[in-house]
């Protein structure tokens, strides 16, 4: 029961926290709710950390209201977007969970190609937004991962080769600091902030919305191809020349894996495979004679 000692809260006074409340549009959680156990879980179930409360906002009122309180009552704070940090990043002991997983929106700007993204949105949800319109953001290879963690990191993924990493594509963010000020940054505006946050990770700053720069992309030829682990050494070795070798449009991401289901047959499942994730952009008519060298190895799926 050590773990359940939320003594930094504990120790705010009762009309700070209601003054607190009163700014919020969002809501708290706290370890008395019962939906405190889910709202505390991240990606990686090997986390297991116990906040003194989580600030559910909803708006960028609410985020700068949280960021008050906490400096204010000298908390620590924990900033989450998308939850998807391996080590944990965006959840923390005792202190303050700032949430953003309500400031959601998607906004494709079809007249100049640019995609206005709320902070807490996940990959998968821009995807699905400029989809429609034959345009894409360069990001992970994971639909899950959150934009806010994933951006500030730099960003590499399936489309990198032909259009960068996201931070390449950044425009333009809105960003809450510290001191509880509200900034736009970009190029021309805040240079030495905008440059930070491109790779600088989360500790700038909370930002609430970023604009990008969306890329044509309608048809992915995309999947999985999988040999017998003990070929790893030999694969990975071919992959590099491969890749190097292969038009833009063409990504593939190796790696060695458990099959653990469905879709895949039953014959695979829980065994071990190096495997390549490939993702193809370009003309589909291009694509049987560019992949002719990746069968010709023989996968097993
Ligand atoms: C299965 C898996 C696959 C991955 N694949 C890729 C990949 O293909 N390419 C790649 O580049 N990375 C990849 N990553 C790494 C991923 O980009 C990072 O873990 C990233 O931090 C996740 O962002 P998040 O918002 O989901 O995480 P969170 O845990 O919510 O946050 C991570 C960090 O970013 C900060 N943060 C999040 N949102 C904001 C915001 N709006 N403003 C300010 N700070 C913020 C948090 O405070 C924290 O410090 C992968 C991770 C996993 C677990």
């Amino acid at each position: 029961m050590e773990k359940l000692n939320f003594k930094d809260m504990n120790t705010i006074e009762k009309n700070k926290l209601d003054t607190f409340l009163l700014k919020l549009s969002g809501k708290i959680v706290t370890p008395e709710d019962v939906e405190y156990n889910e709202t505390r879980k991240v990606y990686n179930g090997n986390i297991d950390k116990y906040p003194g409360m989580i600030v559910m906002c909803s708006d960028v009122a609410d985020v700068i209201a949280a960021v008050n309180f906490g400096r204010e009552n000298n908390l620590l704070i924990a900033v989450r977007g998308g939850g998807h940090n391996g080590g944990g990043l965006g959840v923390c002991d005792n202190g303050l969970v700032i949430d953003l997983s309500g400031l959601k929106s998607v906004r494709v700007n079809t007249a100049k190609n640019t995609v206005r993204v709320g902070g807490g949105n996940l990959w998968r949800e821009v995807d699905h937004a400029t989809h429609p319109f034959g345009l894409a953001v360069p990001a992970g290879v994971v639909s899950s991962t959150g934009v806010g963690g994933l951006t500030l990191g730099g960003g590499v993924g399936h489309l990198s080769r032909k259009y960068g990493l996201t931070i390449d594509n950044l425009l333009e963010a809105d960003m809450v600091l510290a001191d509880g000020s509200f900034v736009t940054v970009h190029k021309n505006q805040h240079q030495d902030l905008f440059w930070a946050i491109r790779g600088g990770g989360g500790n700038f700053g909370i930002v609430t919305s970023f604009k990008f720069q969306a890329h044509p992309v309608k048809t992915v030829i995309g999947g999985p191809t999988l040999w017998p682990i003990e070929k790893t050494k030999e694969i990975m070795a071919w992959y590099h020349d491969f890749l190097n070798n292969a038009p833009d449009d063409l990504n593939g991401f190796i790696a060695t894996m458990v099959i653990p289901g469905a879709p895949f047959p039953e014959h695979l499942h829980n065994k071990q495979f190096c495997g390549i994730v490939w993702c193809y952009t370009g003309d589909p008519a291009d694509f049987k004679e560019l992949f002719k060298p990746v069968l010709a190895l023989n996968p097993v799926f």
